[in-house]
């Protein structure tokens, strides 16, 4: 395992341990709070099955009933890391695509960690729910609606790609409405929550054979059971 990770749930992290100095110097632009930080292979959506290195930022107010890391929605319980530490550490895998998540990672403005990342080589990629002002200069935006708070208009334009989570029937009518204010090249991806995925997959396989402009997408890291 290299240095500066330890080992939780048999996987390797990015060691998140507060030292003196990160306590005392904790700013908007150069610090981020990290929740977690690994390599792995990027499991859904138009990168599926790319070796990429995720940033999961703390901080979330979107508030989904079935969000699975709940535990990143408190931005002050996770120690604030430097954009220097986090390229560093992006930087001692041989993957350049830098995926930054959350939480809500657009809750902070991510125009410092984003050029560093670009400056270093990395393709930078951001999956996020669309509520806040896109801050930051990306390669690939994943933008993925929640019925729980409305999007912020500044995404359509620069959506990459759609990705609707399918929790019950009225996702289908909820992802459509979003197609009018995308690109035209924009990628649409329809993809089961995980819990009521025996129910919903089926139903995502009929609606995209009969609308074909839609493509799957599947956790697929839960799969390979990588994080
Ligand atoms: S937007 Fe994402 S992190 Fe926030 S509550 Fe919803 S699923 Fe969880």
């Amino acid at each position: 395992m290299p240095s500066g990770y330890v080992q939780l749930s048999g996987k390797p992290y990015l060691c998140l341990m507060r030292t003196e100095q990160q306590q005392q110097q904790p700013t908007a632009t150069t610090t981020l709070p990290v929740m977690e930080a690994f390599y792995t292979i990027q499991g859904e959506g138009a990168h599926a099955g790319k070796a990429a290195y995720f940033i999961r930022l703390g901080g979330c107010d979107v508030g989904c009933h079935w969000c699975d890391v709940k535990e990143s929605w408190d931005a002050n319980a996770h120690p604030p890391f430097t954009i220097d530490q986090l390229v560093t550490e992006a930087l001692t895998y041989p993957g350049r695509m830098a995926v930054i998540t959350g939480g809500e990672p657009l809750m902070h403005d991510l125009t410092v960690l984003t050029d560093a990342l670009q400056l270093a080589g990395f393709q930078t990629n951001i999956e996020t729910s669309g509520v806040y002002i896109v801050t930051g200069s990306w390669d690939w935006i994943c933008f993925s609606p929640k019925k729980f708070k409305q999007p912020n208009g500044d995404i359509y334009a620069k959506a990459d790609e759609l990705k609707v989570i399918i929790y019950n029937q009225s996702d289908f009518a909820f992802a459509e409405s979003f197609v009018v204010n995308l690109r035209p090249d924009c990628r649409l991806l329809l993809q089961p929550e995980w819990s009521k995925s025996d129910e919903m997959l089926p139903r995502i396989v009929d609606y995209v054979k009969a609308n074909p402009r839609w493509q799957i997408s599947l956790q697929t890291h839960k799969f390979m059971q990588i994080p």
